[in-house]
């Protein structure tokens, strides 16, 4: 059985900066149960007034572009500086292949020792909704708790970067140099969304090709127009087992970030980003009593079967359902 506690006594393990407590209290927020829900949603308002101080920080890739590594070694350089750093991670498709990718904590083994740091695995929930609420409760918390910087990491797989650049101030975007074909494989719509871009493993022998690959892409990023924060997307190399380029990409996001604070970008961008939030609750909610809720779920087993056969529109038994819901039959 989880242990339970009291909010303010969540309330001030989070904000002393225990650990334990941090990891109990991101636990009670990922929790599908309804009695922790309230309780949750109380803690994070509590806190939310000592939250916002950090830097937040997406990080993506395809599979085996070095995502972990990356985390591990950028984790460490800030960590030596006296930065503390939390490592977050939004994986939905951890649940399917159980592979979750913070799950496999060796990847991140002196990070993960040090004391300035904490690494927190991919929740499992059953949306990828589901899953970033809680991903940004779990942001929330830890920067209640005094992180410096929080590293949010995720798989090049489409909807969640969109979701993960939603809850953060940079998105970075690690690549690899391939042999010619360097666009290739990467999705045009997340090159847009990246403040910045990283071919990685760029040493040794790699180097040439990472700097032909770096050309490439700050041609290609020149046919993007720029944003609304007007900011041109810097294209770096780097190397995790070498360090090399990783103070460079520190600087960057140093520089954006003053840019940013600057011309009122930053907040407005974490304005709207809180918009967003609200929107995706409002939705993962609405979603989730809408499907526990009885008549509806009866209605729904009983038509689906005339759905599937083209026998109902399911415009039609959608309204049905949605009346049902907000007119329950007394019985
Ligand atoms: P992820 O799937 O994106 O998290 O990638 P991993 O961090 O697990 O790394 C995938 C593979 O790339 C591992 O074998 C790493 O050792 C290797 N790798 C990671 N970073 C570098 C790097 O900077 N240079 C080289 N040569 N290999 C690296």
């Amino acid at each position: 059985m989880r242990k339970r506690f009291t909010l303010k006594e969540y309330r001030e393990g989070v904000l002393s900066g225990d650990r334990t407590k941090l990891s109990q209290a991101i636990t009670l927020a990922e929790s599908a149960l309804e009695s922790d829900f309230a309780l949750a949603s109380d803690l994070v308002q509590e806190v939310l007034p000592f939250t916002g101080k950090s830097i937040r920080i997406g990080i993506t890739g395809v599979p085996g572009v070095g995502k972990s590594t990356f985390i591990e070694a950028f984790g460490q350089m800030l960590v030596e500086q006296g930065k503390s750093v939390a490592v977050l991670a939004v994986d939905p498709s951890s649940q399917k292949s159980k592979g979750s990718i913070l799950g496999d904590k060796t990847r991140m083994e002196k990070l993960a020792g040090n004391p300035r740091a904490f690494i927190r695995p991919s929740p499992t929930g059953t949306t990828l909704g589901g899953v970033t609420s809680k991903t940004r409760e779990a942001m929330l918390l830890c920067e209640a708790a005094g992180f410096d910087v929080i590293l949010i990491e995720t798989v090049g797989v489409g909807q969640s970067e969109t979701a993960v650049k939603s809850m953060v101030d940079f998105f970075l975007l690690l690549m690899l140099a391939g042999a010619g074909d360097e666009l290739q494989g990467i999705k045009k719509g997340i090159m847009e969304m990246a403040d910045g871009l990283v071919i990685h493993k760029a040493e040794g022998e790699n180097i040439a090709s990472a700097k032909k690959a770096k050309t490439a892409y700050k041609n290609a990023l020149h046919l993007f127009p720029l944003g609304e924060n007007n900011w041109s997307s810097p294209v770096m190399t780097a190397s995790s087992l070498t360090k090399e380029g990783l103070t460079e990409i520190w600087e960057m996001i140093l520089k954006y970030s003053g840019q940013m604070h600057e011309s009122g970008f930053w907040s407005s961008n974490r304005a709207s980003q809180r918009l967003a939030w609200l929107e995706e609750n409002l939705q993962f909610l609405l979603g989730k009593l809408f499907l526990e809720h009885k008549q509806v779920q009866e209605m729904l087993s009983q038509n689906r079967t005339k759905v599937e056969t083209g026998e109902l529109s399911p415009l039609s038994l959608a309204r049905d359902l949605i009346n049902t819901f907000f007119n329950p039959k007394k019985i």
